[in-house]
């Protein structure tokens, strides 16, 4: 008979179809190392084909015998992690103002305290918590179901964020929580889902009804959420972050001459005719090209572009590279070059007006002619830099400097002079292939910046 999955002994059946990998449960993957001498003991005596550290904190003993599998939990003496089914699956904690020199809030007492309280919860629908001590939200807090992250005032709560195939990044629900009222509206969450009528994860939840209704469904109100109170004596920079960017290639061309940029300040401005809008920095030689011959191309990116190209577009000049020798594209009615690879839909238009706006100009063009390349996600600006971790050129009109953090002292870390991507030994480079804790010293000599393909020996220490 076919074998099965066996949830009763909180076992799942893998590829061979024949052996077993179960999970035990380590809040926050935390342990001592009695602990983890106890797993690779048992993964040891039991013949287990590999022990795998999983994405939700946890070791996973894999390539376990069936007949095997009481015995297995018998001794290890630890209880099964909800690692499947319609539950709270994981609490995903980091190491907080316990261990790390950022951290802002203690994310180990808050995610222990979470775990006890949900960890194997029954849900109508699968359910992820992450916990961060510091805004670096290293526990993935953007991506799932219900987060926290440490700020200096106290948690922001964020919800309806999901990794996957359907990657979505949360709402901000509340700001500045002191631990009690954190837990309260976690609560207050848990206990509106568990009665939905339509079981999905919260941000499909949230997207069906709108996060103002989510947010009077659980009772979140202006004052816990410190919405409604404002300050209009000051310039609040954070205000302006919550204006949204999709990611752009602008083309142009002089005397023969094609040259591109990254933009994320595109915008159609009319309908009838369709005009668009770009800021191009007076420094930049797409602004020169198209101050010469009126004419410029879009290319709306897709949000699978790999961020070498970004890096090509975005952080080179056409002064020193040729940016168009491997990449596809075309040359328009106007003469522009119109970037089709990574791209979802292209345009060209006709310089129609622009604005003198200091630092930048404004171009207006009207559209002569467009089309659409391939279906996708348009690439945002958010995107780009909370899930793809991306940088901003210094002559982009929303640049904004990058927090330093502490970790520099540290020593391990080293930036890219280029662009200003931090090569962190903890992830290591999964675009690049490199394993999580090479240590910089250790990448090849040919290894590049992931994200605008700068040299190694463009990179120093912080
Ligand atoms: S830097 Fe990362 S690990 Fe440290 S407190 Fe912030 S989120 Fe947690």
């Amino acid at each position: 008979m076919a074998k099965k999955d066996r949830l009763d002994l909180g076992a799942v059946l893998q590829r061979d179809k024949e052996s077993y990998a179960i999970v035990p449960h380590i809040p926050g993957g935390i342990c001592t190392p009695d602990t983890l001498r106890k797993i690779a003991e048992v993964a040891e005596k039991f013949n287990a084909k590999a022990i795998k550290a999983t994405g939700a904190q946890r070791l996973a003993i894999v390539g376990l015998k069936e007949e095997d599998l009481e015995k297995v939990w018998q001794e290890l003496g630890m209880n099964p992690a909800a690692a499947v089914g319609m539950c709270v699956r994981s609490i995903k904690f980091c190491p907080g103002t316990t261990f790390c020199r950022l951290a802002q809030q203690d994310s180990i007492k808050m995610g222990l305290k979470l775990d006890e309280m949900y960890h194997g919860y029954k849900l109508p629908a699968k359910f992820k918590i992450g916990v961060s001590g510091c805004p670096n939200a290293c526990a993935d807090s953007w991506i799932r179901d219900i987060g926290l992250i440490g700020t200096k005032k106290g948690w922001k709560l964020v919800g309806g964020g999901n990794g996957g195939r359907d990657p979505r990044i949360a709402h901000v629900l509340a700001e500045n929580l002191n631990d009690e009222q954190a837990l309260e509206l976690i609560q207050k969450i848990i206990q509106k889902f568990e009665n939905v009528k339509k079981p999905s994860r919260i941000g499909k939840y949230i997207n069906e009804i709108g996060i103002e209704e989510f947010k009077r469904e659980i009772g979140i109100s202006d004052t816990t959420s410190g919405e409604g109170q404002v300050d209009l004596t000051n310039i609040n920079e954070e205000a302006l972050y919550n204006l949204t960017y999709g990611l752009y290639v602008v083309g142009s061309v002089k005397d023969g001459k094609v040259n591109a940029q990254i933009a994320n300040t595109v915008i159609q401005v009319t309908s009838e005719p369709p005009k668009i809008s770009v800021t191009l920095h007076k420094n930049n030689l797409t602004h020169e090209y198209i101050k010469d011959s009126g004419v410029f191309s879009v290319s709306i990116l897709s949000q699978d572009t790999p961020p070498h190209f970004i890096g090509t577009f975005g952080f080179k000049s056409g002064k020193d590279v040729d940016k168009f020798s491997n990449v596809k594209y075309v040359v328009g009615k106007t003469g522009a070059p119109i970037i089709v690879e990574n791209a979802l839909a292209v345009m060209e238009a006709k310089v129609v007006g622009s604005l003198d706006i200091g630092t930048h100009t404004i171009f207006v063009g009207e559209v002569v002619a467009s089309d659409v390349v391939k279906k996708g996600t348009p690439l945002t600006y958010e995107y780009y830099h909370k899930i793809k971790k991306g940088k901003e050129p210094k002559n982009a009109p929303t640049y904004r400097e990058e927090p330093k953090t502490d970790s520099a002292k540290t020593g391990e870390e080293y930036v890219c002079k280029v662009c200003g991507y931090i090569y962190d030994p903890t992830n290591g480079d999964p675009d690049n292939n490199i394993e999580p804790g090479t240590p910089f010293e250790k990448l090849p000599d040919n290894w590049t910046c992931p994200v605008c393909g700068a040299s190694k020996s463009d990179f120093e220490k912080i």
